[in-house]
């Protein structure tokens, strides 16, 4: 596996981050303060509550409008050795690249952290075989199912060993078994010492959470929209 040699201990906190997308706009996320436990932290809330807001800022894609993130290198906001080596996203539409195939996906992924061409192929093999793509590694993105796409897209996040993890809504839409399949891989993962961020709110993974954190308990962003049930 690569790159533990750097002995840094995962780390990822934020303190009173607060993100709108443009200054006409509200708020897409209220001032927010955690430290990320190692383990598998889930976050949950209703749809438009900003989960993802919260995701990407975590990730270094958004840059917080106030407040801070700090991770074991630094703030995240254009640090590519962590987009690199130490982040792995899952993004809620799924993103495989759609011209090549789902090994080529894995590969290019694993490069990124810069590991040697022998650990490049083992790896692909691993996960591949890790989460049952064995026979759908030569095809392309598009003509998997759904399911079959989502554990490509989990392949590729964990392949690189990230420190940190984040996935969005890992399991909507899936079966029961390729769900279980999911919470497996997770919880196996996060034994390495990772910090696994799950945004969901699939009751089935709660038995994976080491904590939960539940944006409901906080002041409701869409007022408005409680006289109309
Ligand atoms: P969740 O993931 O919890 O459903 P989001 O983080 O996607 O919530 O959204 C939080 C708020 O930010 C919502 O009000 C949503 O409409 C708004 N929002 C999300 N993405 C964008 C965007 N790209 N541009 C403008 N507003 C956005
Ligand atoms: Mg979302």
């Amino acid at each position: 596996m690569n790159d533990f040699s750097e002995n840094l201990s995962a780390h990822l906190s934020c303190s009173q981050l607060s993100y709108r997308y443009s200054k006409k706009s509200d708020w897409a996320l209220d001032p927010f303060s955690h430290e990320f436990q190692k383990g598998i932290t889930i976050l949950k809330g209703f749809s438009g509550c900003g989960k993802s807001t919260l995701l990407r800022l975590l990730a270094g894609y958004l840059k917080p409008t106030e407040g801070s993130v700090q991770t074991h290198r630094g703030a995240p906001w254009r640090n590519s050795k962590y987009y690199r080596k130490d982040l792995g996203f899952v993004f809620q539409q799924l993103n495989l690249l759609p011209l090549t195939t789902v090994k080529r996906n894995l590969e290019l992924a694993n490069s990124l952290a810069g590991v040697s061409s022998a650990e490049l192929k083992r790896n692909t093999t691993l996960w591949l075989s890790k989460l049952g793509l064995d026979a759908y590694k030569s095809r392309a993105p598009s003509t998997l199912s759904g399911g079959q796409q989502q554990r490509a897209s989990i392949a590729r996040c964990l392949i690189k060993n990230p420190r940190i993890a984040l996935l969005d809504e890992p399991t909507s839409g899936l079966d029961d078994l390729n769900t279980s399949i999911i919470s497996k891989t997770l919880s196996e993962f996060v034994q390495n010492g990772s910090i696994v961020l799950i945004a969901s709110h699939d009751p089935r993974l709660d038995p994976i959470a080491h904590e939960i954190i539940d944006f409901n308990n906080r002041l409701p962003l869409e007022r408005h929209l409680e006289s109309l049930v």
